[in-house]
């Protein structure tokens, strides 16, 4: 085993989007073959277990895959044509491979005019440190795919990328230990939004079209309302 995983995935996200998966920050040069090491792929496997283990048990992540399924865009099933190399053929929609030092994964859209189902998920084996990590990245990701599935998101507009991220930061588990102080009223609890908010920040701040800090904290600013508050597929914040 080696890179190549890698490799053909920022190929196809680059080619079928001008830059890969939010907030992924890709490096112009980065060396990117190389052999797998054994770590990476103890790592990979690990990562790769904890994955099938959290499609059976998961209530969040089997929520979201039925979420996603009813829009035509399942997560999970193969695609056609998986696994044949070509030059068309796209990455499995959850690819799981070593990554770069600066490269945690992401999500990448279909390319526009493309079939949002061709959308698909990098997460990288060797930033992943537990099976709760990977439970709140992959219910992260989704969200942004669910998102990418139901609405006609511009992931260059700051404004719909900042919005997305507001709902992933929040329904997901990335503030979830703000959520245990006060399981309740977690909704409100000015901890929970300001984990999300900050977090949506960081994110739209990796966005090539996205030029300061002062931006990132501007835009989402304006989209928090109307997005914070839509917890769409969820009744409630999970
Ligand atoms: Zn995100």
């Amino acid at each position: 085993m080696d890179h190549a995983p890698f490799a053909r995935w920022l190929t196809w996200c680059q080619d079928a989007y001008r830059s890969c998966a939010y907030p992924v920050h890709v490096p112009a040069e980065q060396p990117l073959l190389g052999e797998e090491t054994k770590e990476d792929m103890i790592a990979r496997q690990r990562v790769e277990q904890w994955k099938e283990d959290l499609l059976r048990t998961s209530p969040m992540v089997r929520f979201m895959v039925k979420q996603l399924t009813m829009l035509r865009c399942d997560p999970v099933s193969p695609r056609e044509n998986e696994g044949k190399l070509g030059k068309d053929t796209l990455p499995p929609k959850l690819l799981i491979a070593s990554c770069p030092p600066d490269i945690a994964g992401g999500f990448s859209p279909s390319a526009p005019g493309r079939p949002p189902s061709e959308a698909g998920v990098l997460l990288c084996a060797n930033r992943i440190y537990s099976k709760s990590h990977l439970e709140d990245t992959l219910a992260h990701e989704m969200i942004h795919w669910w998102d990418h599935c139901r609405f006609q998101v511009d992931w260059n507009n700051l404004r719909h990328h900042a919005c997305s991220e507001i709902r992933a930061a929040s329904l997901s588990g990335d503030c979830r230990w703000m959520r245990e102080v006060n399981r309740r009223h977690f909704a409100f609890s000015k901890q929970h939004q300001e984990c999300a908010k900050r977090r949506a920040i960081l994110s739209v701040r990796a966005n090539p079209a996205c030029k300061d800090d002062e931006t990132a904290t501007r835009v989402v600013e304006e989209v928090w309302e109307s997005c914070f508050y839509d917890t769409r597929p969820f009744d409630e914040i999970y």
